[in-house]
């Protein structure tokens, strides 16, 4: 079995008795805490295994005539949402769906996922054990939050003689103390400091003279121009002939529009019906009030008068393709509970009751594009921040992922802006938007610029906090309040 929360794909075997899962079966090599909640999640006692309609559980041939109905009623005002956990298979089936009702997708691209979508000719996918080959190593972003594997093998390289390991990056995280060297980029300007290291510094000869390998992490909210950044990358490994390792949580999917053209159509009532294919949407619950929702969910959910939720398999329940590091990898699936229905019965279900025939569809998830593509993207827009407020950036941080741990949400502050705001090390305090607001526990950090903070987006609470730029969550400004110490 394989986890399917970030790129790297690590494998595991869950063990069943007569009665069913005892657990998670740790043999063929490490998970971190984002792979382990895997267990959590096939344990859980909130799993929804039956259709809920009008805020009561219903048979699944009255939800799917339910289906077809709102469809048929709003033929022309649907949009279809899709999270960035479906499978390769699922979502090749609901582009077909969306092209046969003549629906856009909005995807949530907003976990990262753009790695590779946009690439630059002439650079290729390594692989990890290509670690053991080479004698240069190049670190991007914090590349340790996940994969104890790759840690490992990062490890067993560093031991091996004449090795060198240069780090950048422009947030602090674990990789820093750990590399041979360590290169700042400009915080909010990470894609033009990341081309002049690539034109200008010294140590590019080194790494010219030297087989090397590139690997680099890709974080919500860490990037102001996400698709830039992983250009920049690309333009990097090409300078250098490098391969490139992207470790992103989850990819997410190319769509037809992105979700703030999605929220300015509900707002305007052009979109009355949205079909959602995952769980990011209940995020958003403000931003489609007043429309009509049928979405999946693998829990249960405080629901509206007006939303259809329908029973799915959790990520490790799933059968089908998943994009790994180096190309698709297929996953095996454990079984669901009985009543849970995967997304490729959803919609053949879909298709009978409509009478139309819904086939997969041809996804095009690479998009090569050009220098001159890339000489846009290096706009050196850093976003500046008022008086009080500060620039948010994500980082990775497992154990919030799904507050599945009881785990605080920490805020990294430098520590003169926490002198400046009356507050100490493991105070806990507010972070809030425009219109929203997180309880977090502050913890200092000398590695963090003056007027930036870092707050963890495995948590999906901390998501409303950032922009949404094109689909993408990307850095935004926020206030911190004063007090409420421990
Ligand atoms: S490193 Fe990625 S694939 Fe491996 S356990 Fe963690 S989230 Fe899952």
């Amino acid at each position: 079995m394989r986890c399917s929360y970030c790129s790297l794909a690590c494998q595991f075997d869950v063990d069943t008795d007569d009665i069913g899962i005892i657990g998670i079966n740790y043999q063929k090599g490490r998970l971190c805490a984002r792979g382990c909640a895997n267990e959590i999640l096939l344990k859980d006692g909130r799993r929804l295994s039956y259709p809920i309609l009008e805020n009561l559980s219903a048979r699944w041939n009255d939800a799917i005539m339910k289906v077809a109905e709102a469809i048929r009623r709003y033929k022309g005002k649907i949009g279809i949402t899709v999270g960035a956990e479906v499978t390769i298979d699922e979502f090749e089936l609901i582009k077909g769906l969306s092209q046969t009702l003549g629906a856009k997708i909005y995807p949530f691209n907003l976990e990262g996922g753009f790695g590779f979508s946009y690439r630059l000719e002439g650079v290729e996918p390594g692989s990890v054990t290509e670690l053991r080959k080479v004698s240069r190593l190049v670190t991007i972003s914090d590349v340790f939050s996940v994969g104890p594997v790759l840690a490992k093998e990062i490890l067993d390289f560093r031991l091996r003689k004449e090795t060198r390991h240069y780090h950048i990056d422009s947030l602090p995280s674990r990789v820093h103390h750990f590399a041979d060297e360590t290169f700042s980029l400009n915080t909010g300007d990470e894609v033009r400091s990341l081309i002049d290291f690539a034109r200008e510094n010294p140590v590019i000869k080194d790494l010219r003279d030297h087989p090397g390998l590139i690997i680099a992490s890709a974080n919500p909210g860490r990037f102001t121009d996400p698709i830039g950044y992983s250009l920049a990358v690309q333009y990097l490994a090409r300078t250098i002939k490098a391969k490139i390792i992207f470790i992103a949580p989850n990819l997410g999917w190319p769509g037809d529009g992105n979700l703030d053209e999605l929220f300015a159509l509900i707002k305007k009532g052009d979109i009355k019906l949205v079909l959602n294919f995952g769980d990011e949407i209940f995020n958003f619950r403000e931003r489609i009030k007043g429309v009509r929702l049928i979405t999946t969910s693998s829990f249960k959910v405080e629901t509206r008068r007006n939303w259809v939720i329908l029973p799915v398999p959790v990520n490790c329940e799933k059968k089908g393709r998943i994009p790994g590091i180096d190309g698709d990898i297929t996953i095996e699936g454990t079984t669901p509970p009985s009543g849970v229905y995967p997304i490729e019965k959803i919609i053949s279900l879909l298709g009978e009751e409509l009478k139309i025939s819904i086939k997969p569809a041809m996804v095009r998830r690479e998009v090569f594009v050009d220098e001159a593509f890339l000489h846009d993207r290096i706009t050196g827009s850093k976003s500046k921040t008022g008086k009080d407020r500060f620039l948010l950036f994500g980082f990775s941080n497992p154990l919030n992922f799904r507050d599945l741990y009881d785990y605080p949400i920490i805020l990294l502050v430098n520590p003169r802006d926490l002198v400046r705001l009356r507050l100490s090390d493991y105070n806990e305090t507010d972070v809030s938007s425009r219109d929203y607001r997180v309880e977090v526990m502050v913890r200092r950090n000398s590695m963090i610029p003056e007027g930036t903070v870092a707050i963890a987006t495995d948590s999906l609470r901390t998501w409303r906090l950032f922009n949404i730029t094109g689909g993408f969550l990307t850095p935004s400004e926020v206030r911190i309040w004063k007090g409420r110490s421990t």
